[in-house]
């Protein structure tokens, strides 16, 4: 059998990107290791862009656009009964509470409030400051704080679950997922026909390599560089018995580190983002003392909290830190998706749609020019 397209990874990227190949009706098979480490299974899933101050120019408008996509896609994965993704909008603050954050504060209001300016959106209503007490008011385990910026837009997603939907949907629709390992491309003069996994030749139009953090091997064969390396990422998981958290907001300060609360008593406390540590995907004494400290230095009333779960996974983080995207020049065929780093479930959805979109040859309805693995030479 030839498929129309082959895609190599099975997380969110992966999953994503097979989804909207199938929806458009091209005929596909995912192919995926599952690896001990796979990001998606560890993301902590804020979505929030609006209140981004450090990311460029080029993925602030992509994350905007992805975050905006949201909505369409969970209310389709609803129709479709393809499953939960615990996409809520829960709204998030960001919040000063010690002295040397007050500079990263001041610097975060300037930028927040200026995109918010130039784009006209969020409404102010929906993204401005508020007191200290109003903070602790919407997530009361918080210390007292020395600024905090509330956007009512910010949202969330269960990695996990979102990515199981995608799959059920799409095999609901025809995809054939295979748990193998991809060991090479199958390419012939300037384009690839195809893949072998396990030994086993596969043949396809298109292939997508969505290999998360394992995508850089793919580039010695295509003779591009896709300097995409793990960074790992420890995330505990406390439980709170008894307690409402369902419409607790995210909580970030400026040590990058967050809290994210679902309905089920449950606060996730992440995240360590540890750049250099190669594919160790287990957690370490000081990771969680890491977290830990951040959480309770910005929330002490989670003092309390059951350790529920820790999770680790490894971001795939490109050495500039932008996604990779698009099609590999010089082989016909190959796209890349991959590289989101600490931003690919907020990404991932409308990444895996462009992508998709490509490879089926229809016209761009976004500038993926900057994300183009060109940039990094051979
Ligand atoms: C602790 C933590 C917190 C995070 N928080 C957030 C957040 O709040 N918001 C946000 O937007 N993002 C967040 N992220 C980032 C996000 O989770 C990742 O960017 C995203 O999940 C990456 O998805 P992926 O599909 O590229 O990679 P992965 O999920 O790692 O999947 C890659 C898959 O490819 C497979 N694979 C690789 N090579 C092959 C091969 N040769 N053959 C077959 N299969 C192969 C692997 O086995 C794996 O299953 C977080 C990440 C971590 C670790």
């Amino acid at each position: 059998m030839v498929f129309d397209a082959i895609v190599i990874g099975g997380g969110l990227l992966g999953t994503a990107t097979a989804y909207h190949l199938v929806a458009a009706g091209a005929r596909t098979l995912l192919v995926d290791r599952a690896d001990v480490g796979r990001a998606t299974d560890a993301g902590a899933g804020i979505l929030s862009p609006e209140t981004n101050s450090r990311d460029p120019e080029a993925w602030f408008q992509l994350a905007v656009a992805a975050a905006a996509y949201y909505p369409t896609l969970v209310e389709r994965l609803r129709d479709e009964q393809a499953g939960e993704t615990g996409y809520a909008r829960c709204g998030r603050l960001v919040v000063a509470v010690s002295d040397d954050e007050a500079q990263s504060f001041e610097h975060a209001r300037r930028v927040v409030f200026e995109r918010q300016r130039a784009r006209g959106l969020p409404k102010p209503e929906d993204l401005h400051e508020v007191s200290a007490a109003e903070a602790r008011e919407l997530f009361p385990p918080l210390a007292p704080v020395r600024g905090a910026i509330y956007s009512r837009v910010g949202a969330r997603v269960d990695g996990r679950l979102l990515n199981r939907a995608l799959r059920n949907a799409a095999e609901a629709r025809g995809l054939l997922v295979r748990a193998g390992s991809v060991e090479r491309l199958v390419l012939a003069g300037p384009r690839a026909s195809g893949v072998v996994a396990d030994g086993e030749t596969l043949a396809a139009g298109a292939v997508a390599i969505a290999g998360g953090a394992w995508t850089e091997a793919f580039g010695r064969q295509l003779g591009v560089r896709i300097p995409v390396a793990p960074q790992r990422g420890q995330i505990i998981h406390l439980g709170l018995h008894g307690v409402d958290t369902g419409r607790w907001p995210v909580v970030s300060g400026f040590h990058d580190h967050y809290l994210v609360a679902w309905p089920d008593s449950r606060v996730v406390a992440g995240a360590t983002r540890e750049t250099g540590s190669g594919f160790a995907p287990h957690t370490t004494a000081a990771g969680v003392r890491e977290v830990l400290g951040e959480a309770l230095r910005v929330a002490p009333g989670l003092a309390g909290a059951e350790i529920r779960e820790i999770r680790v996974g490894l971001r795939p983080l490109t050495s500039d830190t932008l996604p990779v995207l698009g099609p590999v020049p010089g082989v016909d065929g190959v796209f890349l998706v991959t590289g989101h780093g600490p931003t690919g479930l907020t990404l991932g959805p409308y990444s895996g749609k462009l992508v998709a979109g490509q490879m089926l040859g229809k016209a761009p309805e976004a500038d993926l020019r900057p994300f183009s693995v060109a940039r990094f030479g051979v």
